[in-house]
């Protein structure tokens, strides 16, 4: 009898698991037909099963530059001596609290992020905002909304979508924070690439606005950029959102470490 009862729960659990296996392959299947970026490493495109957890492969991972070295308290640059905040924080008063970057911006994050903008590939943004959620942590606790830099309406009719608001967009999936469009960019700037620290910080001034005020009034809110290199930025948009706003904090996939005097 207890050899009989044996064998049918053996038969059941063959059952269950051919059941669970069949059900496995078709989600698998209607997720690569919907979702076919959520299985796909989103440096290489190789599938991957584990997308929600970590969305690249290993071997990817290992050309990935984690900025987890010293690093400088408020701005999040990696710092060479043991200071805790770097030369750039200790000579400018900064508008935001602090920034949070998980990644440093070279290697395969830099084509990744080069062929995010330009060839319009807005579904890697899921992954980017994956990786920035492990590295803030529980420190999500600190913030009220998310926020995002913006880009001047020519510049969108260009590029058709905003790379920092795709990624804000993202984190507020993940965090079920609100994710509130409230600075406008009323003012095209030089690229910053060609100009030197000084020169930054002067293109940038007044070249943001408020847009909404009763709704983030006193709120903490964390500012999503796609690349942080001078702050300059992330901290005129700081200086414009704490007309509002308690306390600022900044968020970007990648810091990059080109110095800039
Ligand atoms: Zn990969
Ligand atoms: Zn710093």
């Amino acid at each position: 009898m207890e050899i009989k009862n044996k064998s049918k729960n053996n038969k059941n659990n063959d059952k269950n698991s051919k059941f669970s296996c069949f059900l496995k392959k078709i989600s698998t299947f209607f997720e690569k037909y919907l979702f076919p970026e959520d299985i796909k490493c989103i440096f290489c495109g190789k599938d991957i099963s584990h997308f929600y957890e970590q969305p690249y492969c290993n071997s990817c991972k290992k050309f990935l530059h984690f900025n987890n070295s010293h690093r400088c308290k408020i701005c999040d640059e990696p710092i060479q001596n043991e200071a805790t905040i770097c030369d750039n924080c200790q000579r400018n008063k900064r508008n935001f609290q602090k920034i949070y970057c998980p990644l440093i911006y070279e290697g395969i994050l830099r084509s990744s992020l080069i062929s995010y903008k330009n060839d319009n590939k807005r579904y890697l943004a899921k992954g980017y905002a994956k990786i920035i959620y492990d590295y803030i942590g529980e420190n999500f606790k600190h913030f009220d909304f998310i926020t995002f830099v913006p880009i001047t309406k020519e510049r969108l009719k260009e590029r058709s979508f905003n790379q920092s608001k795709q990624i804000a967009l993202k984190l507020g999936e993940l965090t079920n924070l609100p994710v509130i469009d409230c600075l406008e960019k009323i003012k095209e700037t030089r690229p910053q690439k060609k100009l030197n620290y000084k020169e930054r910080s002067e293109n940038v001034k007044g070249s943001f606005r408020l847009i909404k005020k009763d709704e983030i009034k006193n709120k903490n809110c964390l500012l999503v950029d796609d690349i942080i290199t001078t702050c300059a930025t992330v901290d005129e948009c700081s200086k414009i959102l704490k007309q509002q706003v308690r306390n600022v904090y900044v968020t970007a996939v990648a810091r990059n470490k080109i110095k800039i005097n």
